[in-house]
């Protein structure tokens, strides 16, 4: 009888999972078609400098707007890109999309794209960087690709040679997520990284938790020890602005600056031409 039901639990189980790789299999599928049918769509949320609240760039965060499901988040469906070989194809379009808008914006800002590792241990990485550059006509300097440390984990020697020729083309690194890893530090030092994004798992808790406002200290002194200025992931209220600019953070994103938002809504900060009359020169500025 006990072998029975223990039967009957395997044959639940076993459904569960037929049901959850039938599901993912589903994703895959839609997802392969969506990159070719054009679902995929790129928002940018603005990166404002801490001291006076002027945003000085964006960063590219890619949606999904699936016919049936509707918009699905990034940590959905590109988990699901990396396990069946289609990271390349949407990151490729993701990058070529951001430089494609960055360069028609009037304002020289910056634009960051996120990398995938699996396009990081790829050695051609460098000249599709370098094609992208040149058929959009962006300059090297406003691009910047962020990695997360875990990135470097597999193949640690070519990813950094990759690191390496892109900084070489004038592009500019940063690292993602710092401090949610497991060898933050020495991937510090074993590379120039250009800049530090604190991520939000330790803003969120600043006067929260003594702990996280100590290591949110910490990693800004070490930026500043290091020359390499430190971001604020997860910026949502007025007293985290108020801690992090009196710590010399160098930039600020999050909510509190503004949410991700598609490219038509970007105009007030990326026209050129009397700041005033174009966007107030608050220091803590909120999107629409
Ligand atoms: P990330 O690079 O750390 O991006 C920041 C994430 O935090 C974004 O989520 C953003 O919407 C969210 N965020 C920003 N400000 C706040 C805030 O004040 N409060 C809260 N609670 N959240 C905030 P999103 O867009 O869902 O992206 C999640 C992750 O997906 C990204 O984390 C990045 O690792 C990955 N991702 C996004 N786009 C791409 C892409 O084009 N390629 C690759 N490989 N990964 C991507
Ligand atoms: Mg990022
Ligand atoms: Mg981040
Ligand atoms: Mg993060």
């Amino acid at each position: 009888r006990a072998k029975e039901s223990g039967r009957g639990v395997y044959r639940f189980f076993k459904r569960e999972m037929d049901d959850t790789i039938r599901e993912r299999r589903n994703l895959a599928r839609d997802l392969r078609q969506g990159i070719a049918d054009n679902e995929l769509i790129v928002h940018y949320q603005p990166l404002a400098r801490a001291a006076d609240g002027e945003v000085c760039g964006f960063e590219a965060l890619v949606r999904w707007k699936h016919p049936t499901r509707g918009m699905i988040p990034p940590l959905d469906f590109i988990p699901v890109a990396e396990e069946n070989g289609l990271i390349e194809a949407l990151g490729d379009w993701v990058l070529r999309r951001a430089c494609a808008d960055a360069a028609a914006w009037e304002k020289p800002l910056r634009i960051a794209v996120n990398l995938s590792p699996i396009q990081l241990h790829n050695p051609a990485l460098p000249t599709l960087v370098h094609e992208v550059l040149i058929t959009t006509g962006l300059s090297p300097s406003r691009l910047e690709l962020e990695i997360t440390e875990s990135a470097l984990f597999k193949d640690y020697q070519r990813a950094l040679d990759n690191l390496r020729r892109l900084k070489a083309l004038g592009v500019r690194i940063a690292m993602d997520d710092f401090g949610t890893g497991f060898s933050s530090l020495s991937t510090l030092q074993s590379f120039p990284f250009d800049k530090i994004k604190i991520d939000k798992s330790f803003v969120e808790n600043i006067h929260r938790h003594d702990r996280a406002t100590a290591i949110v200290r910490a990693v800004l002194g070490l930026g500043r020890s290091l020359e390499i200025p430190v971001v604020a992931e997860g910026v949502e209220t007025e007293e985290q602005i108020l801690f992090l600019r009196g710590e010399d953070c160098a930039e600020l994103q999050g909510y509190a600056i503004g949410r991700p938002a598609p490219v038509d809504a970007l105009t007030m900060w990326t026209t050129a031409g009397d700041p005033g009359a174009i966007a107030p020169k608050s220091k803590t500025r909120r999107s629409a």
